[in-house]
Order: structure tokens, then sequence, then C-alpha cells
């Protein structure tokens, strides 16, 4: 679904990301974590056609949809109207299935999105992206700054979407646990670089992973 090869994206004289190869086939959910300034959003960006790169390749199959950063709701419309955006490109503004998938969702229909919680508007900004009914799904921090128990409901969204639809995922993580528990396999992203790649469960058994992304516990 996604091919990033050797992909090399600079800010001047800065290099944002060196290098980077990772994959993402049908059906699969993948992790990327790193830490703050790690070239995340870059690779986000560049996915979606914001940067170019200054060396390597990547390709998309199939229809993708981006879950945001921030979340990037449209404040002063309803629940609805923000999902009907979702579908400005791609025909049926029918938001229907999204309230048969994400029910959380129905009763907030008619509420301005911008007086919703954190929680509740990530289930928007994941509604919206689904909207399009697309093949393979790109989310951005999905889980900063929500309750731990609204994360849980989001990842079981996903995870169901997975399991019955074979959506795929790519999970850009700060919250390792998170993204090493919902995802078959992961990449580690530290300054531009892949430094580990692999099973999402060999990965957290690593100890510099767990050192570095899992704390102590
Ligand atoms: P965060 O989680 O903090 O958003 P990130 O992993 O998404 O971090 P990026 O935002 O992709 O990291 O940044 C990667 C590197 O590129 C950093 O060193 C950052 O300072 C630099 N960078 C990002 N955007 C720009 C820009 N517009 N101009 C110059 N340098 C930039």
């Amino acid at each position: 679904m996604i091919r990033v090869d050797r992909l090399t994206v600079r800010y001047g004289a800065a290099t944002a990301l060196d290098g980077v190869s990772l994959s993402v086939a049908a059906g699969e959910m993948v992790a990327l974590i790193g830490p703050n300034g790690a070239g995340k959003s870059t690779l986000v960006n560049t996915l979606c056609g914001l940067r170019k790169p200054a060396a390597g390749t990547f390709a998309v199959d199939g229809k993708l949809a981006l879950v945001p950063e921030g979340r990037h709701l449209f404040a002063p419309l309803t629940v609805d109207d923000n999902l009907r955006l979702g579908a400005w490109r791609s025909g049926s503004r029918d938001t229907a299935h999204i309230y048969a998938l994400l029910p959380e969702l129905t009763k907030l229909r008619k509420r301005q999105a911008g007086k919703l919680s954190g929680g509740e508007q990530q289930m928007v900004a994941l509604g919206r992206a689904l909207m399009s009914r697309p093949d393979v799904l790109v989310i951005d921090e999905m889980s900063l700054g929500l309750a731990p128990r609204v994360v849980a409901g989001l990842a079981g969204h996903l995870r169901e979407r997975n399991a019955a639809d074979g959506l795929a995922v790519l999970l850009i993580e700060q919250n390792a646990r998170l993204a090493l528990d919902l995802c078959d396999k992961a990449y580690v992203l530290e300054a531009g670089r892949i430094v580990a790649e692999g099973p999402s469960a060999e990965l957290a058994g690593s100890a510099e992973v767990a050192a570095a992304y899992l704390g102590l516990e």
C-alpha cells in the first residue's frame, strides 16, 4: 500500500529524513515511533505531497487518507458537516456508514466540532478520514493529550476496521506502548534514520527500545 524507498528530505541544509525505507502491505498495521524532531511529520508531509524529496522515492497504492496531527477540524461546523468534508473529493457524502462504524458520533452529529472534547474531536477526525473509504490510513499522533480510556476506544475501532475491512494503517506515534500493542510491525525513527525495525513484539522485547521508549516498569 505504501512503499518508501531510501527517502531523503531536506530543509535547506538540514536533513530531516536521511535514506528512510519502509513499507505498509495491504491489511497491515505498521507503527512508526520516534522522539520529537525525528522526522515523523516530515514523512507525513512528504507522503501527502507537501514536500519534495531530495532523493529516493515513495509510492502509494490504492486510496490513502490522513488523520492529521491536531485533528484540524472545521471548528464552527457541525460533526456531520465535518464528516461530509471528508468526501469532498471522492463522491458520496452519505455519512450513515460512519455512524454505523463509530456509533459514539451519532449523538454528536449536530454539535459544533470546536466545542467537543479532545477525544470526541479525534473520533470525528477518524470518521472524516474513513468517509472516502480508504485502503490505507496514515494517522499522525492520534493519542496526543488523550486519556488512556479514550485512546483504547480509538484503538479498538482501528483494530475492527483492520479485521473487518482489511484497512491498512501507518500509525505515527510518540506513545510507543500503544503503537507496539496495536501494530504488527514497527519502525523506530531517530534523527531522520530508521534505527530499528521488525515485528512489534520483537521490538518491545529489545532492551534498547524498551529503555528508550517504553520506560521502566
Ligand atoms: P515532532 O513530533 O516534534 O513533530 P517530528 O518527528 O515530526 O517531530 P519533524 O517535524 O519532521 O519531526 O522534524 C524533523 C527535523 O526537521 C527536525 O530537526 C526539525 O527541526 C526540522 N524541521 C522540520 N520542519 C522544518 C522546517 N520547516 N524548516 C527547517 N527545519 C525543519
